[in-house]
């Protein structure tokens, strides 16, 4: 009776639809679906106030849940900083951001209020990284990271088939750094200075450049500095988590791919013939190399949530 419990749960899981939620700085995808082929609905709401923007996101979810498809379990990936930590006090909420109003904000207790089904929620680069896994360019690997590169630095690890999560989440954009010969530009992290963000970050790029990273000329020195900067950050995620593969995503990778090859050098110079695999020597170009869903890992990574949410619900009660 268990087995044919069991079954019909997995059959249900199968048909099942899950909403998925991202939040970033400036925008909100919402999505409705199974995964990549198989999105069934997409919303944008603006990122405001807490308020405003939770309640037009909950509007959205509602719309679906009655009347497009009674979703299973929702996932959010949102901005951090974010108390991930289960039996913590303060779990689900955002940390201390700059992003005003937001701090202390109750992400995870909002959507369980609301919908009567299971919710999960991580950082939107995990949330990508959890995404690359399942459906994208790091499909099949048990150890990996995903590095995005945009208006700040995060990284999302993943060791051992899970993402790394201890005292706090990851915030390997932050690392301090072997700075290049002869450049002591301060960096323009409001923490570190020249802190990995503070000197490859978009915002940071326009602050050295005086334009925004897009506009900077391919050939200005700044863009050596910055192939440096995450030069660093691979040769210490390789010699720390060694992961099987590196993914480089976010708006100035996407627009800038060339310094994907450069970023290579870098990190083949600073390993300076250190360790002998390769992935590091004859293979780097799969190595480090960019997402396979682009712009999308962040929703679908929310929607990887929500489906991880609906199987870890159905394995309890089924015990
Ligand atoms: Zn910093």
């Amino acid at each position: 009776m268990m087995q044919t419990i069991r079954n019909q749960r997995a059959g249900d899981l199968r048909s099942a639809i899950y909403a998925g939620v991202e939040m970033g700085g400036t925008k909100c995808v919402c999505v409705l679906g199974r995964g990549p082929g198989d999105i069934v609905a997409e919303e944008v709401v603006p990122t405001r106030d807490p308020a405003t923007t939770l309640e037009a996101i909950a509007q959205v979810l509602g719309r679906w849940h009655s009347g497009v498809g009674k979703f299973s379990a929702i996932g959010v990936a949102a901005f951090g900083p974010l108390d991930l930590r289960r039996g913590s006090s303060s779990f689900g909420r955002i940390g201390a951001t700059p992003k005003e109003g937001w701090a202390g904000v109750d992400l995870a207790g909002f959507f369980q209020r609301r919908f009567a089904v299971p919710v999960d929620f991580t950082t939107d680069v995990t949330g990508a990284a959890v995404a690359e896994g399942r459906w994208g360019a790091a499909h099949g690997l048990t150890d990996y990271a995903y590095i995005t590169v945009g208006t700040g630095i995060g990284v999302g690890m993943v060791v051992a088939g899970k993402p790394v999560l201890g005292c706090h989440h990851p915030e390997l954009g932050h690392v301090r750094i072997v700075r290049r010969a002869g450049d002591d530009w301060p960096g323009s992290c409001r923490f570190h200075g020249d802190c990995i963000e503070g000197l490859a970050s978009g915002p940071a790029i326009e602050a050295r450049g005086g334009v925004a990273a897009m506009d900077l000329p391919a050939d200005s020195p700044i863009w050596d500095t910055v192939a440096h900067a995450l030069g660093q950050l691979t040769h210490m995620l390789t010699v720390s988590v060694a992961p099987q593969r590196i993914l480089i995503g976010g708006g100035v990778l996407g627009a800038r791919p060339q310094l994907f090859a450069r970023i290579r050098g870098c990190l083949s110079a600073s390993l300076n013939g250190y360790l002998d695999i390769p992935e590091v020597t004859t293979a780097l170009d799969g190595y480090i190399g960019p997402p396979g869903l682009g712009r999308r890992a962040g929703s679908l990574g929310a929607l990887a949530l929500a489906l991880d949410a609906a199987v870890a619900r159905s394995t309890t009660s089924t015990r």
